[in-house]
């Protein structure tokens, strides 16, 4: 079985390494100012550059069963043309409307699931209107392009609008109502083209200045209820989109349930703890799902943990413990670079927090 990643990065490093051991070969495929140091020695590496039509990319790519992204901010334009010669899943369609926030909400709204309130804006008039509308301060993001908390402009006050650029008042972008929670989850599952669903246990995540720098699962804090809620909101977003692969959903823990903030349709960052968990890892299950295989197991049996390793230079010397696992992307160190990052296992929720903080510690000292 052969599979074409579209990216270059450290998730289609994870997912090629999860399917070695599976048989399957790779091609990885991007434009030449991608740096492509963490796929490096994982498979072929193709340049859109070199190859103006499809079906020279395609035979490039080594005329793959199947095609995968690593990242919602694809030419869907080109996937659907490569369409034409295999599946590419999660499916173009579903891709377009996780790239786009406006359309992403509106869709997660149509299924019968909250998200914040929202309006979409593509001027400042809008974006004023948008805020007397609503009942707290909102959060204007652009409707694509944005990660990691970039491209969000936090508004409070009709003047805090007069003084954004005229050059974001003029994209598209989504006003959202600040919505008041108590902890930040997500959870991700998989599902496979025969229709089957396996969900992971809904893990906490805490932010270093707008990037994911710990994640803890089970969530410690969430009920069985809400976990349950979680469990079921992305099967219904799974089967209403006949998605394949791996779908992950960033939720708010609020007072009302959880209300939905954003969808990434792959592997995210927030899974990496599955990697060690004894279970079949966030990537293994896309490439099951993709491939048309059973799922594996999601359910651990311990609690675990992840540590982003951001901007710094770790090593295995400084990393590995009994209970520890370091992963690292084979990426230079550059500030708040997602370099690698390290799994925990603990028996109980209570002793992984605690090795978790220990562990932000002595990788961060007070900088956390
Ligand atoms: P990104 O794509 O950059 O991860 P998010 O929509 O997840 O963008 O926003 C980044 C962070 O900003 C969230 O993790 C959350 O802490 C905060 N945030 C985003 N939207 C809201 C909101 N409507 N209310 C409160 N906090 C928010
Ligand atoms: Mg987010």
């Amino acid at each position: 079985m052969r599979i074409a990643i579209k990216g270059t990065g450290q998730l289609a490093r994870m997912m090629a390494l999860a399917g070695w051991p599976l048989g399957y070969s790779f091609a990885f495929f991007g434009s030449k100012q991608e740096n492509t140091s963490c796929i490096e020695g994982l498979g072929d590496i193709i340049f859109l550059e070199d190859h103006a039509d499809i079906d020279s990319l395609y035979d490039a790519l080594g005329k793959p069963d199947v095609i995968t992204v690593e990242k919602e901010e694809v030419d869907t334009t080109l996937l659907r043309k490569l369409q034409q010669h295999c599946p590419i899943y999660p499916d173009p369609d579903v891709i377009d409307i996780c790239r786009h926030r406006g359309k992403e909400k509106n869709w997660i709204n149509e299924q019968g699931i909250p998200t914040a309130n929202y309006r979409v804006t593509a001027n400042r008039d809008d974006i004023i209107a948008a805020l007397n509308s609503f009942s707290s301060s909102a959060i204007l993001k652009t409707c694509s392009g944005g990660y990691d908390g970039y491209n969000q402009w936090r508004l409070k006050t009709e003047q805090d609008i007069q003084d954004l650029d005229d050059s974001v008042c003029v994209q598209d972008c989504v006003m959202e109502e600040m919505v008041n929670f108590s902890t930040e989850v997500s959870v991700i599952a998989a599902r496979n083209s025969k229709g089957e669903v396996a969900v992971y246990p809904v893990t906490e995540n805490y932010h270093r200045r707008g990037t994911l720098l710990i994640s803890e699962a089970p969530a410690p804090d969430l009920s069985e209820e809400l976990e349950a809620e979680a469990q079921r909101m992305i099967a219904t977003l799974l089967n209403a989109s006949n998605y394949v692969g791996v779908l992950a959903m960033e939720c708010f823990v609020t007072e009302n349930g959880l209300v939905v903030n954003e969808l990434a349709p792959r592997v995210h960052n927030s899974g990496h703890w599955t990697m060690n968990a004894g279970i079949a890892s966030q990537f293994e299950n896309h490439l099951r799902a993709i491939t048309g295989m059973p799922l594996g197991n999601t359910k651990p049996a311990k609690a675990g943990g992840m540590v982003n390793l951001l901007g710094v230079d770790v090593t295995a010397k400084d990393a590995l413990g009994e209970d520890a696992y370091l992963h690292l992307y084979n990426k230079s160190v550059k500030p708040n670079r997602k370099m690698g990052h390290i799994n925990l296992q603990a028996d109980d929720s209570e002793s992984l927090k605690a090795q978790l903080n220990a562990l932000a510690k002595q990788v961060y000292g007070d900088d956390i």
